[in-house]
């Protein structure tokens, strides 16, 4: 008999197990894919960690959860600092005075402020209506055309102009000459991988890859007093109130025999329309890799079909209103614990789920 059956190897369920484990609870921890992280895992290939679920770059301004990531692994100086490649033209993001000044020649943060402004009076849009709209009255036409029309198109597989205009709240400008995307104090990789650090938490915890909870749903749930829940919320309530919708990414992974540096960077940005994948990832670049080969992952993102992997949630109205309906039905759930991405049908970054788990740890145990 366990205290607890934790359903998903992600971050969340690794967090919650090992804090468990720390208070004398005993836990079994199941995960329908052949390995443990979720979308974290990182495979060695070749000696280069390859992130095998997109690229994950950890950022927090919080030094509690700084600190308590650190307990688990080493991390190392890299900044996030992506390209973008318009048509063979290279531009730094996020938009800043390298952008600008690549983009028009202008020097001065107040030349480039002038140009932004004298682009978005032109337009004229005071009431923005669609996507398109609404980020050419952020940041004017040029850095819209190039930078990010075709991604954005790409990344919902419709046009701007009918993509609505929330999508898009902020668009960050810097007027400053720094590279680096995030604002956070602090940022970095684990040194040899994401895996590390769920190995580290799940040391002496039993785990069960391969098994899917739905499969044995009535045995699993009997053999622990309580369940930890982050898989999908509408598949635990067998889809009751429909199917929430989500949008989904392929992953085409390429090793190179024949250079041991393909891009030069990370990660970079295709913003035309034509390239069919979003980004090129080249992972040796996340840990300064000096390997003879490298590998680089494509990412094309896609419909998202049931069965399919389930990456950003779609947050309209609709699908906020059924979420709404299905959380409810958890809150009356007794004994089970909802957490992580799926189970809130949110869009959270790591940092966001180590905090989460750790006030859902906190509750729980009454501290
Ligand atoms: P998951 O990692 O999805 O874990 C849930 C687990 O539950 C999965 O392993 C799944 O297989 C398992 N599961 C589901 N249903 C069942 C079932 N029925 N039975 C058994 N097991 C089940 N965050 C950052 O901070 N920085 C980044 O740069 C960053 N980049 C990202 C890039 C991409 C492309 C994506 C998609 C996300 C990115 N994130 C990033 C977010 C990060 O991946 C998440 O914050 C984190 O992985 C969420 O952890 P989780 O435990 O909630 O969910």
């Amino acid at each position: 008999m366990y205290d607890y059956l934790i359903v998903g190897a992600g971050l969340y369920g690794s967090v919650f197990a090992y804090e468990a484990k720390q208070r004398g609870k005993k836990c079994l921890i199941i995960d329908k894919r052949h390995h443990i992280g979720g979308n974290i895992y990182t495979e060695e290939i070749e000696g280069i960690n390859v992130h095998k679920y997109g690229a994950h770059i950890f950022h927090t301004n919080n030094k509690r959860i700084w600190d308590y990531v650190n307990r688990f692994a080493e991390f190392n100086r890299y900044t996030n600092s992506p390209v973008a490649n318009y048509k063979g033209e290279l531009y730094n993001l996020p938009f800043n005075m390298n952008t600008f000044n690549k983009l028009w020649g202008v020097i001065s943060p107040a030349e480039a402020m002038q140009k932004i402004e004298e682009q978005r009076n032109a337009a004229g849009i005071t009431d923005p209506k669609n996507l398109e709209e609404q980020a050419i009255s952020l940041v004017g036409t040029d850095i819209y055309e190039k930078l990010i029309k075709g991604y954005t198109e790409k990344q919902w597989g419709r046009p701007a102009k009918e993509l609505p205009a929330f999508i898009i709240k902020r668009l960050p400008v810097r007027f400053t000459y720094d590279n680096n995307y995030f604002n956070d104090r602090y940022q970095g990789i684990p040194i040899g991988g994401y895996t590390g650090i769920i190995e580290k938490m799940l040391e002496d915890i039993d785990i069960r890859l391969n098994v899917d909870f739905f499969e044995d749903r009535d045995e699993l749930t009997k053999i622990a007093k309580k369940v930890v829940y982050t898989g999908m919320i509408d598949q635990y309530f067998d889809y009751k109130f429909g199917v929430l919708k989500y949008r989904s990414l392929q992953f085409e992974t390429k090793v190179l025999d024949d250079t041991d540096n393909h891009q030069g960077n990370a990660v970079v940005n295709y913003t035309d329309r034509e390239t069919p994948y979003t980004r090129v990832i080249e992972h040796k670049h996340f840990e300064f890799g000096t390997q003879d080969k490298t590998i680089i992952t494509e990412e094309y993102p896609s419909e998202w079909e049931p069965g399919e992997e389930p990456y950003y949630p779609i947050n309209d109205d609709i699908n906020n209103d059924m979420f709404k309906k299905y959380k409810e039905l958890a809150d009356g759930e007794p004994n089970v614990i909802f957490g992580g991405r799926l189970a809130n049908y949110k869009y959270y970054d790591m940092h966001q789920v180590i905090g989460a788990a750790l006030v859902t740890v906190e509750k729980e145990f009454g501290e």
